[in-house]
């Protein structure tokens, strides 16, 4: 069976980091680069809503503050993974450091979906091996933060130590160039709904995990905050990348459940 992650990053919107600080910023749009989440707010409804019309539980890797500046309501039926407290780059930090973010963004989970975590990716998609270690210390036993390269193992695997890692997909699309399973390209107007659809439909009996962010379901990183046509546009290919994957007859599920899913062999 071919299973499909559908992912979502919860975060401020169009976080940039800033020098001197860990917690990010958002993306100057004429009043500075303090965390803004009003797009991330307003995609995470047409997300909800899209996934609820296509049947799919998804994973939402929510930033702590940014889940606390929108409403989790909706956020029921999907799995919430943790995505940092204020989307630190934990690479940078010490053990001690990790520990009081991990903390302070699994609380934040906890309290905003009534649940502890067990899935986490890193903001940046950077991870390290001091990170992984500790990340069962919070109840964290699965981890998409890597990217794995289409023709070799991109199923699910435990690592040494004890985390599982359910990594996002990179290849060649059909004309030869790169492509990752980010939607960013898309959003940005640079790649349409059939690259990633047949990205995935290159995938045979294993796990095709696709990503994207809930502010830029609203916000264009290079066009700013988008005009409501524009908007819809967005989530119309976002529906037709979905629609094209559910229909090869993939199986949707969340992070946590398909690394279980084979873990057990089931396949
Ligand atoms: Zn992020």
């Amino acid at each position: 069976m071919r299973v499909f992650c559908f992912t979502a990053d919860l975060d401020r919107d169009v976080n940039i980091r800033i020098p001197g600080a860990a917690a990010a910023g958002s993306a100057d749009r004429g009043d500075g680069n303090s965390p803004r989440f009003g797009s991330a707010r307003a995609g995470l409804d047409i997300l909800l809503e899209i996934l609820r019309d296509a049947g799919v539980k998804a994973t939402f890797f929510a930033e702590g503050r940014t889940l606390e500046n929108v409403s989790a309501k909706g956020l029921s039926e999907h799995e919430v993974g943790v995505h940092g407290y204020d989307h630190e780059d934990m690479t940078s930090m010490s053990g001690q450091e990790i520990r009081e973010c991990l903390g302070r963004a699994v609380r934040s989970v906890r309290v905003a979906a009534g649940r502890d975590p067990v899935s986490f990716r890193a903001p940046y998609m950077k991870i390290n091996e001091t990170v992984l270690g500790i990340l069962p210390e919070f109840g964290i036993r699965y981890d998409s933060s890597m990217y794995a390269q289409m023709g070799g193992s991109i199923r699910p695997r435990m690592l040494s130590g004890g985390v599982t890692e359910v990594p996002v997909p990179e290849g060649r699309d059909r004309s030869g160039n790169k492509i990752a399973a980010y939607l960013w390209p898309m959003h940005e107007g640079k790649r349409m709904p059939e690259d990633y659809v047949n990205m995935a439909s290159e995938i045979r009996e294993d796990i095709f995990v696709l990503a994207t962010h809930t502010w830029h379901m609203a916000e264009s990183r290079d066009r700013g905050i988008m005009a409501p046509d524009e908007v819809s546009r967005n989530a119309e290919n976002v529906r037709a990348v979905i629609d094209g994957i559910v229909g090869m007859g993939f199986e949707p599920m969340s992070v946590s459940d398909a690394a279980e899913y084979f873990q057990n062999g089931k396949d």
